[in-house]
Order: C-alpha cells, then structure tokens, then sequence
C-alpha cells in the first residue's frame, strides 16, 4: 500500500485518498495532476478492491490512455488493464456499438472523420443547388459542428440561432446533413458525443444502467471539456457522485473547437459539496521557466489565481533568438540540437513545437540535411493518404454498405466505366425510392442505366459480395489483402513502368497491410470493424510512436500534457503567434497566452524561443516583429540573442502602405499604447530620439527613412 503513495507530496496524497464525492484536483502544469490521478485509480483497485471494469477514466488522445494503462499493469500486474479507459470519442463508440440499434442504426455504423464530413456536405449542397458565396461547405460543417456541440439539434437550430439571412439555409443543410448520416448508417465525431445522450433521454433505463456500471469516474485535462462531454459526465455520475476531474483553467487550449472554460470555473456550482484540492508544487521545470511562464500567463484576466513554486534550480535563461528568415531559424534549431547531441543530450530529449503546421517544412529540410532524426506529429498524416483512405473505404462499404460517401469514393476506383452520369442516376433512384445506395445498385436497369453501365454494376456489386461473405472466414489481415487483390484496386500500381508514385502507394499500402497485422497482435479476436474503428479515432498524437531516438515535432496544441528536456519554440511572432485574427478578441488572444504557457510549461531544463525578421508567407516576403508574449517574460529569466539592432535599422521595409506609417505618427508622438496584449509596446531606445518622427503633412516617398510603429525603422 505505501508504494502507492510514494513520492507524492502531502497535497497529491489527499486527492489520491479522497474517493468519494465529487473532486476537483485544480492545479498548475506539471504539478502532479496526471501521476494523481494514475495513483488514485490504483488506489480504488488495491485499497478499496474495486472491480477495474467499474472505473472509468477519460483521456485527452488514446496516447495517454495507452501509456495510463501501461503505468497500471506496472505497479499492480495485468488485471489493472481491465479499467474502462480511453477518449470521450472511443469510450463512447463502444458504447454506441452497442445500444445506437436504438436510434436506428446498426452496431456496423462507421465513423466519418472530418474529410468524409465535409465531402457530405460538399455533396448535399452540391445536390441542393446551395450556391450562395457567403456559404461554403467549411462554413456549413463547422457550423454544423458548433450547433452539435452545444447539443442544438436541427430541430431547434433556427429558434436559438441568431437571425441572419442565410439561417434557413444553413438549418436545411444541416438537417438533410444528419438525414444523410442516418441514411449511410454513420456517425460524425460530435455525433459520438451526441448520441449516447440521446439515447440516456429516450431510454432511461440505458441510462440507469450506466450509472450502475461505472463506480468512480476519472477525468484528465478537465478544462478542455465541452459542453455534451460536461452532460455525460454530470448524467453518469448523478447517481454515486464519484467523480474526480483534474485540470488547469490556465491550459484550455481549444475554445475553437468547442471546449468551455467554464465546466472548470463552475465545477463547484454543478457538483454538489465537492472536494477542492490545488496542488501548487510544480515539479517539471527549472524556477526560471516557471517565473517566466506564470507571469505570462498572469497577464490573462478571466482565470483564477494560482500560485506555482519549486524547489527546483534556477537553471538557465530561457533564450530568445532573432534569426533573419525562417531558413535561418530552422538552421539555427537544428544546430543547437546537433551542438546539445555532442554534449551527451539525446535527439528525444528535443521537442520542436509550432503554432501552424506549416512551419515544419523548414525545420524538416534542416534536420534532415545534418542527418539528425525527427518524426513529425500530426502534418500529413498516413490514414490521410489517398491510397489509404481507399483501401479504407473499401472495407467501409464491406462493413456498413449503406456507406454511401465510401462507396461513392470505390465504385469507380480503379476505373471500372461507372461513370458520373450512372452515378447520378443511381443516386436519384435511391432518393426517389427511399432506398440506400448500395440497394439501389441492384436495381440498374430501373434507374435507367444503359446495357454496357448494368453490366458493369452487376459486376462490381457481384465482386462486392463475394468479398462481404469472404470476410466471414477470414482473419483481419488476410481480409485486407483479398480486398486490395480481389477488387484491383493493388494491381493499377504495379505498372510495368514503375514511377515513384506508384512505388510509394504500393509502399504505403503494404504498411496498412502490417498495421492490420499489428492490431491483430495487439487485441485478440480483433474485428474489422474494431480495426476501422481504431483507426478513425486516432488523434494526431496517437501516431507518434515514441521509441525511436529522435526530435519530435509538432503543434503546441498537440504537446499538451507532454513534457521535454529541451523545448523549443518557433515562429513566436507577431501575427503568427498569436494568430492575426486572434489579436481582435480579448477572448481568443487570451487563448493563445494560453496555449503559450502550455508550450512554455513543457520544458523541464531548457527552453529556447526563435523569432525571424522576415518570413515567407503566402510566397510574399513578410516583415515580422517578435510576438508580444516575448515581452511577457521578466527581463531576468531572458537572454536574448541575434537581435542585430544595425541590421534592423536600415533595412527595406517591404510592401508597405504608406497609410500604415502616417497613422503611426500622426502629430509626430510615438505611437499611443493599446491596451496590454493588443499591440507589442516598443521599447523606446536612444536610437529613438534621433528618429525623425513623421509628420502627418509630409508625403511619403520611395527612399525615405521612416520609422514605423510595428516594424520600426527603416527605408520605403
Ligand atoms: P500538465 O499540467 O502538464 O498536464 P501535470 O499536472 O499532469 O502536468 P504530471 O505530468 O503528472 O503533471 O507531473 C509532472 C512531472 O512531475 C512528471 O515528470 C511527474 O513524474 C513529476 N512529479 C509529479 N509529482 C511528483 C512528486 N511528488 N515527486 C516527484 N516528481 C513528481
Ligand atoms: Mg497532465
């Protein structure tokens, strides 16, 4: 029993022992909250003899559920792999595997990930002759999205929604949206929120069985909750209250994608008499980083105040350097990490983070032409690759053939002469005669299919299910290669005249083959449809395999929770990070402060931000300024290097509008200062004073020196 509490500090082992009744475990980054909580389910199955089926513990990505699991087995031995674990999204789809027959759609239902989505929507407007400009498919489906998040259904869409003259539009599109996904016997990700809501409302008894089946329920990352997965946990744990969330109003990092802040800020409102436990000892990083990084994230005002302290060093100033362009950044990251190999660091001990995945390319090009290993999270991802998302949907249509946006994306690949016009006849067949795509195959002739086309339905529908009842026998992995072999779909790239393309697809489908293989491996009596299902929740981080020794690169959202040795982040400029668009709302700039505290708090011993004078954007030259966050940081945690005031002076300050420069100096003051956050303030140097301010009369001419307000000085 001691073990279980080891090396946890008086407060940590308080949350661990507190069981019952709602918890809330409110705390800074690296303070301990995740190792709680992994503590404390050990606890409910070795002290309190809980049944592990009976815990039910939530997870940001599948990653971390995986590596719980693992930390589990470790202390206590292989039962403690039987906890119920995972993501809302997986936890959910089994259970809706299970009872979504009661909405109507069978336990063979597939998951469309966002591309499927938005091929859908791009298909209903296209077939509903939507063409307003103002509306785009990206539009409706976030639209979409955001209504399902909120748990507005199409039904009460337009009674909530604000009054604009495209609602009725957009709320038809959205209900013929949902009909369709009905239709396909398939569910979008919100869906997968949604649905088991619906079904606690319409069948209480499902509900009530829920309440029974889990005893304490665990969750991690608590802040970036939104509001269907808050109505989840409150309906599923209403009996027993036993519910113990752990999270850091300080890294709510995805208001964009739906997440509310106030689940946290109002936990103690919603749950009754809960335990509230702040943990403040930070035991992840060096004292510097900390400062630094708790007096940035500080200057946010809707947050509640906590402290963060260490016994930790000092340690090293975070550096923040200025490279001219962002080749010259990424040159620069790459032979810090090659100079910290040399002095014993491994390349894993690295993280390159970013706020757009854009910025990879470079840092890639520098990696790889010093030979220093890297894997990129996220970015094109291998389920995202043509090939495989046709391989993908073959097997679908094999499982659910009501599919029909995968068997849209089969019929005719490889080419078979089922074209467009046969296509869309068959489409309005079904349409008109309440039947499914796939019905509607086998009724080519009334669907007013010329000879040569009936002939090429039957057969292919004919090859289909041949392979549909071939499934029955086989095991997961021999399916997959009768289905790549049976349907030709291998064969149109093994060419005589091998290119590189083709050689790569070939590769790529092979490396399905063995991910099949691995499933197989890891989940005895592994199904397809336990395989596709898998393989549509993967986050971006669940595909990092982390035992190679090598740098990783990713997104600061996807870094969330993780922690490195060396962190660097890049791209910290102004309008990059934070984000143009984000600087308009208070809301949205405090949530890239945000998101830089995360990227900040996971460094443990270093930390180095870069900044470029000028980036490439667009295939445009862009000036650039260091982000306003920089300033943030106390000058004493803060080296800064490469910052050349003389190259900065007199260089071309490009494309800009002469409004630009007289509204900055209009009256020939320095600029007025906006409200904190907003605008970078400028130091004012003695180079300053010497400056010409610009008079308001003056026009401005090519070749002048100028100073500007955001690039500072330089010549038009
Ligand atoms: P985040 O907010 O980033 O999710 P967290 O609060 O979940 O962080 P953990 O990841 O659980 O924090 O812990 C941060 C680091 O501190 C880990 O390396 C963990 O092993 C270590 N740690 C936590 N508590 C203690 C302790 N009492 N003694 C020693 N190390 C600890
Ligand atoms: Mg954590």
């Amino acid at each position: 029993m001691t073990h279980l509490l080891d090396n946890l500090n008086p407060r940590q082992r308080e949350a661990v022992l507190t069981t019952d009744g709602p918890l809330l475990i409110f705390a800074g980054a690296g303070s301990g909250k995740t190792r709680v909580l992994v503590r404390k389910i050990a606890y409910l199955l070795e002290q309190k003899k809980t049944v592990p089926e009976r815990i039910l513990a939530v997870t940001f990505t599948n990653k971390a559920a995986g590596e719980m699991r693992e930390r589990l087995i470790h202390m206590l031995g292989p039962e403690a792999a039987r906890v119920s674990m995972g993501t809302f999204h997986s936890i959910n789809a089994r259970f809706l595997r299970k009872e979504a027959h009661r909405l109507g759609y069978t336990r063979d239902f597939t998951i469309y990930d966002a591309a499927d989505s938005l091929q859908l929507i791009r298909d209903l407007m296209h077939s509903m002759a939507v063409n307003a400009v103002s509306l785009t498919a990206n539009g409706m489906k976030y639209f979409i999205s955001d209504c399902k998040q909120q748990m507005i259904l199409p039904d009460q869409a337009l009674k909530v929604m604000r009054s604009d003259f495209l609602a009725e539009k957009k709320v038809a599109i959205y209900k013929a949206y949902q009909q369709q996904l009905k239709t396909n016997n398939a569910m979008d990700f919100d869906d997968l929120l949604i649905m088991p809501l619906l079904i606690f409302e319409k069948f209480p008894e499902v509900l009530t069985l829920m309440q029974y089946r889990y005893d304490y329920i665990l969750v991690d990352e608590y802040q970036d909750t939104n509001r269907v997965q808050f109505l989840f946990l409150k309906a599923l744990s209403e009996k027993h209250h036993n519910i113990c969330v752990v999270g850091d109003d300080d890294q709510s990092i995805y208001g964009w994608r739906g997440a509310d802040i106030r689940n946290i800020l109002d936990f103690e409102e919603t749950f009754p008499n809960p335990t509230i436990i702040k943990l403040e000892q930070n035991y992840r990083s060096t004292a510097t980083i900390l400062k630094a990084a708790s007096a940035v994230v500080k200057k946010n005002r809707n947050r509640k105040d906590k402290t963060l302290w260490t016994e930790s060093d000092k340690g090293e100033k975070i550096i923040l350097h200025q490279a001219e362009t962002d080749h010259d950044e990424a040159e620069y990251i790459a032979n810090t990490i090659r100079e910290n190999h040399f002095r014993g660091f491994r390349y894993r001990d690295h993280a390159i983070l970013y706020r757009t995945n854009a910025q990879s390319r470079q840092l890639e090009e520098a990696l790889l032409n010093r030979q220093i290993r890297y894997i990129i999270v996220g970015g094109t991802r291998f389920y995202d690759r043509k090939e495989i998302k046709d391989i993908m949907a073959y097997l679908r249509v094999l499982v659910n053939p009501s599919d029909a946006v995968s068997l849209k994306r089969i019929i005719n690949n490889p080419t078979r002469g089922i074209g467009k016009t046969s296509l869309e006849r068959l489409e309005d067949f079904a349409e008109e005669t309440h039947r499914t795509l796939w019905e509607a195959l086998q009724y080519p002739e009334e669907a007013g299919l010329g000879s040569a086309a009936r002939h090429r339905v039957k057969s292919f529908l004919s090859m289909m299910v041949h392979l549909r009842s071939r499934l029955e026998t086989l095991t997961l992995t021999d399916a997959v290669k009768e289905v790549l072999r049976v349907s030709g779909y291998q064969s149109q790239y093994e060419t005589d005249d091998k290119n590189n393309e083709n050689e790569d697809r070939l590769e790529n489908l092979e490396e399905f083959v063995n991910s099949a293989g691995e499933f197989e491996q890891n989940n005895e009596g592994a199904t397809l449809e336990d395989f596709l299902q898998e393989l549509s929740l993967l986050t971006d981080v669940d595909q990092w395999e982390d035992a190679a020794d090598a740098v990783v690169l990713m997104t600061l959202h996807s870094a969330k929770g993780l922690e490195f040795p060396i962190v660097f982040i890049s791209g910290l400029e102004d309008g990059l990070f934070p984000l143009e668009r984000a600087k308009e709302k208070e809301e949205e700039l405090e949530e890239e402060r945000r998101l830089f505290y995360v990227g900040i708090t996971r460094a443990m011993k270093h930390c180095v931000l870069t900044c470029v004078r000028r980036r490439l954007r667009y295939g445009q030259w862009m000036p650039s300024i260091a982000s306003p966050f920089t300033q943030e940081i106390p000058p004493d945690c803060l080296e800064k290097t490469g910052f050349e005031k003389q190259k900065s002076r007199d260089r071309f300050l490009f494309g800009l509008g002469e409004r630009d420069i007289e509204r900055s100096f209009v009256g020939g003051s320095s600029p007025p200062k906006r409200k904190s956050g907003s605008t970078p303030s400028r130091k004012k140097t003695a180079n300053d004073s010497s400056t010409l301010p610009l008079a308001s009369s003056r026009r401005i001419r090519v070749g002048d020196t100028v100073n500007h307000k955001v690039y500072g000085r330089g010549k038009v």
